[in-house]
């Protein structure tokens, strides 16, 4: 099968007044269409910069990025970037609000996407009257408003308490699942990569590199990530990739 997305060889430097600074060496990998991609690494590598140049905000200056047919891309950051003093019902239909395409048929499946993921009763609420899970699945909702394909996640998780965020990242990975999406996901976690991906990119510190690309078949995956946590293949994939991650020699530096 053709892969939806792919980048071969991509490189990236930011140019600053101050000097120079590598991002991306020679970045490769494939994306197939329905695929949960996480790129995993440490702070500050390029996992960002990737999601960039896949959205077109960076060009790459070296490589190619080759996307197979109308690819849409929606985005979801670590702040949920709910505009406070809006509803959540307006902060949902601002895209297609903007885009001219809140008729009827929009309405309703922002209706139901409300419905389908708990948030039906709150939405003439103001965000700040939401818990940090309800306002990630508010803000992904907003994502899923204008039907995107593709679905970049920038540490959507990140800003939330270990619990919440252990209930957020399975909920948000079973709506991903329910809707069908592509989705590439960065997350300095690689509990959480594992329990949500089908493939996990490891990439090196800056200039990031790809130093290895894992397949993920853990079969009770449609169960949800807390399913996934329990299952033995986890701690297995956990180690492999944890040792990716911590060479010998620099956890010994
Ligand atoms: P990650 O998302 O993996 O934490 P980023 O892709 O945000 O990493 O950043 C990679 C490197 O590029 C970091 O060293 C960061 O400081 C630098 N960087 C990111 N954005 C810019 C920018 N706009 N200008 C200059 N340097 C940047
Ligand atoms: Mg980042």
């Amino acid at each position: 099968m053709e892969p939806y997305i792919s980048l071969q060889g991509v490189s990236f430097s930011y140019h600053r007044p101050d000097g120079e600074i590598e991002a991306l060496s020679d970045i490769s990998f494939t994306v197939s269409k329905g695929e949960f991609v996480s790129l995993v690494g440490p702070s500050g590598c390029g996992k960002s910069t990737i999601l960039s140049i896949l959205a077109g905000l960076n060009a790459a200056e070296a490589g190619t990025i080759t996307i197979n047919g109308d690819v849409s891309f929606g985005y979801m950051f670590q702040q949920d970037l709910l505009l406070p003093y809006n509803t959540i019902w307006k902060n949902i239909s601002l895209g297609p609000a903007i885009h001219k395409s809140l008729n009827s048929e929009t309405k309703k499946r922002l209706e139901e996407l409300l419905y389908k993921y708990g948030l039906s009763q709150f939405k003439d609420k103001f965000p700040g009257q939401l818990s940090g899970g309800m306002r990630q699945r508010a803000a992904l909702i907003r994502t899923l408003a204008l039907n995107p394909d593709t679905l970049l996640l920038d540490e959507p998780f990140s800003a939330l308490d270990y619990q919440t965020r252990l209930l957020v990242a399975d909920d948000i990975g079973k709506i991903i699942r329910q809707e069908n999406k592509t989705a590439i996901l960065v997350t300095h976690d690689l509990s959480e990569a594992i329990s949500l991906s089908d493939k996990i990119i490891v990439l090196s510190g800056r200039p990031s590199r790809v130093v290895k690309i894992m397949d993920i078949n853990i079969p009770c995956k449609e169960k949800g990530s807390l399913a996934v946590r329990k299952h033995p293949a986890f701690g297995e994939y956990f180690q492999i990739l944890w040792k990716e991650m911590n060479p010998p020699d620099e956890r010994t530096a």
